[in-house]
């Protein structure tokens, strides 16, 4: 980033951000500082944004909705609300382990421990009761991928006095092609709770949804979602075009800012750098030896663990779990067809379409992420609390070993908490996988 730009952006962090928003600020101003002598992309644009956007909102009076990770905000965005996506707080603290002393907290006051809740929600809790977390107008979360996740809202909720909303994700396959797990209720069910949303935040806004608007908004997500799709795709070459956290740009620009103007030119320039190097043969990472699926989260307490793998291993993580978004574009030529388009785009998002039924869909997922992209191992990092996305990984790891012959390392630690199992551990741990069973 140059000068100029940096001291502009240093510039709209000045001011009075709001004493809920303390902390808020100065995660903007370090992100701001521990990029400075990166190159400025559209995805750092769009980062910095998300932080700046909140002070601004308030200033303008409009009402903040906090919302869970496994949602797309476009209906928020066409009701001229602002989203909060709250991880990017809870989680976003954990590369510099500030999220710890809250976890701590939390730990003190009795909500839980590591492995009965969720550590990338629980600073949530510890936070705001130090006065240290955004406090939003709005809540809304949904019931999957976990209980851990639902419970820690619902405790936020009662705790800050938050009007809230939440929708239920149903387990079963909305499309019927011999699909063994079809319901045919499925995009009812989901479409009626869609519907349900729009009427409480019409309620909680007092002003009704602009059919226009909303349909300008799915036409965005349409665009990028077209990007990302093209992305995904340029990612199957040998080598890898992109480095190893190139995807998760995706699913931040869906997460924070599907429907808008600024996640269509972020998922563009990914989908047109992506597609520059491969015109090039450029690799992302130079002499790519490995390629490793990473079906799970990032370690996000250790945010340089992939730039190790690539300069020790010349191993590339071709995308983690949230990054690999894999929504179709749909048909919202109605507004019918638009809240079918809500519905489809919260049964398949990141994590949600891979986790929220059957173990059959995770396994398919895994598999077909295996052959598709050429992958020599796959490393999972579990998280103690995530109970049920251990079982899933270990028995879909066994179809990986029968029906590929590929490789599987799946380890224990928490990737919210770096005093669990520290990141020296963690290295060992894959060294040892990657040298003694891979190579
Ligand atoms: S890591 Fe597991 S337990 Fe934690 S929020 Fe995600 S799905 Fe839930």
């Amino acid at each position: 980033m140059d000068i100029e730009l940096y001291n502009k952006y240093k510039k709209l962090g000045r001011g009075n951000w709001g004493k809920d928003l303390t902390m808020w600020k100065m995660m903007y101003l370090g992100f701001l500082n521990q990029y400075r002598d990166e190159e400025f992309t559209p995805i750092l644009d769009l980062l910095l944004n998300i932080f700046l956007d909140l002070p601004k909102a308030r200033k303008e009076g409009k009402l903040v909705i906090m919302h869970s990770f496994n949602y797309g905000p476009e209906l928020f965005h066409a009701m001229d609300l602002e989203p909060l996506m709250q991880e990017l707080f809870s989680v976003g603290l954990a590369p510099l382990h500030l999220n710890e002393p809250y976890i701590d907290f939390s730990n003190q006051i009795g909500y839980g421990d590591n492995p009965t809740i969720c550590n990338a929600q629980r600073p949530l809790i510890g936070s705001f009761m130090q006065g240290a977390s955004p406090i939003p107008d709005l809540l809304f979360f949904l019931s999957t991928p976990c209980n851990s996740l639902a419970m820690t809202y619902q405790v936020f909720e009662h705790l800050a006095k938050i009007p809230a909303h939440s929708i239920d994700v149903p387990y079963w396959a909305y499309e019927q092609q011999d699909n063994e797990f079809y319901d045919e209720n499925t995009i009812a069910y989901m479409v009626k709770q869609v519907k349900d949303l729009i009427i409480w935040l019409e309620k909680e806004k007092k002003q009704k949804l602009d059919p226009e608007k909303l349909q300008e908004t799915m036409k965005n997500v349409n665009q990028s979602r077209e990007y990302i799709l093209e992305f995904n795709e340029l990612l199957k070459t040998v080598p890898c075009p992109v480095p190893s956290q190139a995807g998760f740009g995706n699913f931040l620009s869906m997460v924070t800012r599907g429907g808008t103007d600024d996640a269509v030119k972020a998922t563009k320039w990914l989908r047109d750098s992506a597609l520059e190097n491969v015109k090039n043969g450029i690799a992302g990472v130079p002499d790519e030896k490995i390629r490793i699926a990473w079906p799970y989260t990032h370690v996000f307490f250790d945010a340089d663990l992939l730039t190790w793998l690539e300069e020790t291993f010349n191993a590339v993580v071709i995308m983690d779990i949230l990054g690999y978004y894999q929504v179709l574009p749909h048909d919202i030529s109605t507004l019918e067809k638009c809240y079918e388009s809500l519905a489809k785009g919260t049964l398949d998002f990141s994590m949600v379409g891979t986790c929220r039924g059957p173990i059959e869909f995770y396994i398919e997922f895994l598999l077909n992420y295996v052959k598709e992209y050429k992958i020599d191992c796959v490393i999972i990092p579990m998280q103690f609390a995530c109970k049920h996305a251990y079982a899933i990984a270990r028995v879909a790891s066994e179809a990986v070993r029968e029906q590929t012959g590929i490789p599987v390392l799946i380890f224990g630690c928490d990737p919210y908490d770096s005093r669990e199992v520290t990141s020296d551990a963690i290295r060992e741990r894959i060294s040892e996988f990657l040298t003694q069973v891979v190579l």
